[in-house]
């Protein structure tokens, strides 16, 4: 394996710049030419692909974002879009592709691995919704954010006697949300995967005042059965005898610098992923499990979502008394 590309596609994610730092240094130990696709699936098919040297991955690592940018492509999704991708590979003799991102960028590597080039993927998403690793580069950052903004907000919360409902990422997945709440000490935690009633979640924020709290807290995530707007409304008309105000943490989320958790994971994943393709590895993803690295078909990766656990739920219950 001599020629490898690079990619980081779907949703940015904080600590894709440290992958990606960590493939293309890899690379040097190892005598293998990295070569950056820009704006994922969109640069493959227009052979947007360049070689990449040292000094263009320095400083790189406590960067936000991605230098190779990203996008989404549904030209990609299709047969005839793939067909280009691979010839502008083997225009260039390039034999394997690593790619950074999330499910959706995943499937796409599984296509471009059943075309004959070898691939490996690296997870990474904020909404660590990826089968298969216990953490997605991101998640870590993500939610040091969203704990920065509901301990900011829960100062004025108290000073007001007020309510929050706070929203956080996560159309599918419920992880920052459940997480959010259980570390930012929320009340009540609303998720795609299980959502109290509104009913319900007037009555325990009531309840909350009445246990002699000075706020009340809900984290709401994005693709909650009911938005955060009905919610408000709702708790509105319900004349709770306290007020509540709603912020949308939205975009902010998926900036910054990256923790030193995602630094090092993503760090650990690039080389992991580099020294799987040279070792022959094909149609994987690389993913961590408590210590160790491993690696999991994209087969299964791409079939199977990543539950939120029981326990996580009954803990954020328990601990909001
Ligand atoms: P994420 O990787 O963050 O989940 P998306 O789901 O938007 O983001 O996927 C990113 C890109 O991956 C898409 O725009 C498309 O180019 C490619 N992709 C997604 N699903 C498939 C698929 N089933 N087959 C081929 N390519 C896909």
């Amino acid at each position: 394996m001599k020629r490898v590309a690079l990619m980081t596609s779907g949703g940015d994610a904080p600590g894709m710049n440290a992958a990606i730092r960590a493939v293309v240094r890899a690379g040097l130990e190892y005598d293998v030419e990295i070569y950056g696709v820009r704006q994922a699936y969109t640069g493959l098919i227009n052979g947007d692909i360049s070689l990449m040297n040292s000094r263009e991955v320095s400083g790189i690592l406590q960067r936000g974002g991605t230098i190779l940018q990203t996008a989404r492509n549904e030209e990609f999704k299709t047969p005839q879009g793939q067909r280009k991708a691979l010839r502008r590979l083997n225009e260039r003799d390039i034999e394997g592709m690593i790619v950074i991102g999330g499910d959706g960028s995943l499937r796409g590597a599984m296509a471009l691995s059943k075309l004959g080039i070898k691939v490996v993927g690296i997870p990474a998403s904020i909404d660590n919704d990826i089968w298969g690793t216990s953490m997605s580069i991101g998640v870590d950052t993500a939610l040091n954010t969203i704990l920065d903004a509901l301990d900011r907000l829960r100062d004025t919360a108290t000073s007001h006697n007020r309510a929050f409902l706070i929203e956080v990422m996560g159309r599918g997945s419920g992880y920052l949300a459940l997480m959010g709440g259980i570390l930012g000490g929320a009340e009540v935690v609303i998720t795609p995967e299980r959502a109290p009633s509104m009913d319900e979640i007037a009555t325990q924020m009531e309840d909350a005042y009445v246990r002699g709290k000075t706020h009340a807290i809900a984290v709401i995530a994005e693709g909650a059965p009911y938005t955060s707007q009905d919610l408000i409304s709702y708790l509105d008309r319900k004349n709770l005898g306290f007020e509540v105000r709603v912020s949308i943490l939205g975009h902010m989320q998926r900036g910054g610098s990256p923790s030193a958790f995602d630094r090092l994971l993503a760090t650990r994943m690039g080389v992991a992923a580099l020294e799987k393709l040279i070792n022959g590895e094909d149609g994987v993803m690389v993913g961590v499990e408590g210590r160790d690295t491993i690696s999991v078909p994209l087969e299964e990766v791409t079939t199977r979502a990543r539950p939120l656990t029981d326990d996580y739920f009954r803990m954020a219950w328990m601990l909001s008394r």
